[in-house]
């Protein structure tokens, strides 16, 4: 880009949680991690797709009171599916911290006990002690909402569940399946794995914030078309439905 950029993308200057995460390990792998079909052309660094495809022209943020904190299993950093990486560009607040088993970030401990935050654990409630579930995000004065998403697949996100005990102290958002049904109905989807990028857009749903929301939903449409496009050699159509759906978003 020259000097015509516009200001508003200014701050997308400043590498994202998952941007800045995905950065540390690769540092630290042994071995070079290669994505697939990264061989055929140079990856953009601000969205992870091959450069002909690149979204970043497109990249919306919405201002927020709820902030979303990624705990990211080893490789998820790395997986340029991963759709972490469309929250943190959504929503500015979002944090990322990779999990260990035997180690915790002191950064993620500081950020539970910000008195500023009020944490969720989002979680399917069927696997909590009831004592903990909550179904709906009741604000505590003075707080914000944070919503504490396992980036992982599904049997990593239990044992990070089972074996975080600093999420202990926390109370349990479990999506209904009303919401879930609801969700589905409307984008005709028919699996039960959602993925966290659809997470996010239905906690913000609770947090009263539908326009995150539906920018998340919007954002993650632009995104798979871009990678599927650019997965089958064909190029973005900058003029279709998802892509007009987020302008729309973007320009009340
Ligand atoms: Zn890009």
């Amino acid at each position: 880009m020259s000097q015509s950029t516009p200001l508003h993308a200014l701050p997308h200057a400043l590498p994202h949680a998952v941007s800045r995460l995905r950065a540390e390990r690769l540092a630290r792998s042994s071995k070079p991690f290669l994505a697939r079909g990264g061989a055929k052309g140079d990856r953009c660094a601000g969205c992870r797709l091959v450069v002909s495809h690149c979204l970043c022209a497109a990249r919306p943020t919405v201002a927020t009171r709820a902030g979303v904190c990624l705990i990211m299993a080893d490789i998820e950093p790395l997986k340029p599916s991963n759709t972490g990486w469309l929250i943190a560009d959504v929503v500015t607040d979002t944090f990322a911290f990779g999990w260990a088993r035997t180690e915790v970030d002191p950064a993620l401990l500081a950020l539970l006990a910000d008195p500023q935050w009020q944490p969720f654990v989002v979680f399917p409630g069927e696997f909590v002690d009831p004592a903990r579930v909550v179904t709906d995000v009741q604000p505590e004065p003075g707080k914000r909402p944070l919503f504490v998403l396992l980036d992982a697949t599904w049997p990593e996100a239990r044992k990070m569940f089972r074996k975080s005990p600093y999420l202990d102290a926390f109370p349990v958002l479990s999506l209904q399946p009303e919401q879930i049904s609801r969700y589905k109905l409307r984008r005709s989807r028919r699996d039960d794995h959602f993925c966290t990028s659809e997470v996010a857009g239905l906690c913000m749903d609770l947090a009263g914030e539908p326009l995150a929301a539906q920018t998340l939903e919007a954002y993650l449409d632009v995104f798979t078309h871009h990678y599927l496009r650019a997965k089958s050699q064909l190029p973005a159509q900058w003029d279709g439905e998802a892509h007009q759906r987020l302008q729309k978003l973007a320009t009340p």
